[in-house]
């Protein structure tokens, strides 16, 4: 499997910032061993993917709605976001879980309107700081992923993202063990549910802090198939200095 390298630019850009896909490629090219994916905001949804053609370069959402139309003012379904060209949607992200109100049941539901939408979700799972403290991460991050994904899950198109959420956007990264017994953890959970075959061809992301210092240790981690990025991947260099140190 290929390591999955995905930006997630949260509520940042602007349509001069289609000029990063073209910039980050003349800084990083190996496509074959690694796979690139910019979340943009959803205004620039297709306005990126136009930017990245011939650049092989995924874009993703970072949220859809559940439904595929109606009067739900400010949302944009699963359908509407395929029909931008982007392939991949973040759901469950910390942020929108903490501020949004996304649960691990709106996850789900989610989570099966962008794989009936043809579209591969990323779902995120984390602790927080007082869960990890309390010795209960590998607890609360497998329930979370057990109700985050829906029952019409069968394991294909899925991409699972562990973001402790102390982690994210504060320069603080779990220990190498932590993140690595995680990760295993994880796998075993799906596993479980839809058998090895199917849980070792899953791409599990790391996210919280990665940057270029940390990112060859990470990434070099066994079940760490790739990372989700904030604060680095915004910046087309720093971006691309992770893409290089992956496996
Ligand atoms: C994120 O928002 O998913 C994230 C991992 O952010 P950062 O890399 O800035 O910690």
């Amino acid at each position: 499997m290929k390591t999955l390298i995905a930006a997630n630019w949260k509520m940042h850009g602007d349509f001069v910032w289609t000029e990063k896909p073209a910039a980050f490629r003349s800084m990083f090219s190996d496509n074959d061993r690694v796979e690139i994916l910019i979340c943009p905001p959803a205004h620039m949804l297709q306005a990126m993917v136009g930017a990245c053609a011939g650049f092989d370069i995924s874009i993703g959402a970072q949220n859809c709605h559940d439904q595929i139309s109606g009067a739900f003012t400010g949302e944009i379904s699963a359908q509407m976001v395929a029909g931008t060209g982007a392939s991949h949607v973040i759901l469950g992200h910390s942020e929108r879980r903490a501020m949004f109100g996304d649960t691990d049941e709106i996850v789900a539901a989610k989570t099966s309107a962008t794989r009936a939408a043809g579209l591969v979700p990323i779902v995120c799972v984390g602790e927080s700081r007082a869960v990890r403290e309390a010795g209960q991460a590998e607890e609360v991050g497998g329930a979370q992923l057990a109700n985050s994904i829906p029952e019409d899950a069968d394991g294909t198109n899925l991409v699972i993202a562990y973001e402790p959420v102390w982690a994210i956007g504060t320069g603080l990264v779990p220990t190498l063990v932590d993140i690595a017994t995680m990760h295993d953890h994880i796998r075993g959970c799906l596993a479980k549910r839809f058998g090895a075959h199917i849980a070792d061809t899953i791409q599990i992301l790391y996210g919280g802090s990665l940057k270029p210092s940390n990112a060859k240790d990470i990434l070099a981690l066994k079940d760490v198939s790739g990372g989700l990025i904030g604060g680095a991947g915004l910046e087309m260099d720093s971006l691309a200095a992770i893409a290089a140190v992956a496996p």
